[in-house]
């Protein structure tokens, strides 16, 4: 654990003010009145069917986004008091604190994330 006790606190504030503006943004645009997640649909500002689906679609996708990124800021929070926190989560180094500063939700540090993006991504071919 790299990390000092400012930095800690710097990164609590960071994730729970990005967390207040997430859960606005959600509450704004997809969470009904029951406080269930559900995605507003486009139905009835066109008459174009095609259309209503793809907006409908852009909006589940981004609302899908959102949700994501809430319980990704949620895990932050949970870790952030244990001792695993800004410890990559698969070769247990330190995080470099620079790294969690700009990104307070990262889970493994730079090798390891290119290591991860490099095999869950399809390469877009290749290139000569
Ligand atoms: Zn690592």
């Amino acid at each position: 654990m790299s990390l000092t006790t400012d930095q800690r606190e710097t990164l609590r504030d960071k994730l729970q003010q990005r967390r207040i503006q997430m859960v606005a943004d959600l509450r704004d645009e997809s969470i009904s009145e029951d406080g269930t997640l559900a995605v507003r649909s486009h139905r009835g500002e066109t008459d174009d069917e095609a259309v209503v689906e793809a907006m409908d679609a852009v909006e589940i996708a981004s609302t899908a986004r959102d949700a994501s990124e809430l319980a990704a800021i949620d895990r932050a929070l949970q870790r952030l008091d244990t001792p695993d926190f800004g410890v990559c989560i698969d070769c247990g180094a330190d995080i470099e604190p620079a790294r969690l500063m700009a990104e307070p939700t990262v889970l493994r540090c730079t090798a390891c994330q290119q290591r991860f993006e490099h095999q869950h991504h399809t390469p877009g071919g290749a290139r000569l």
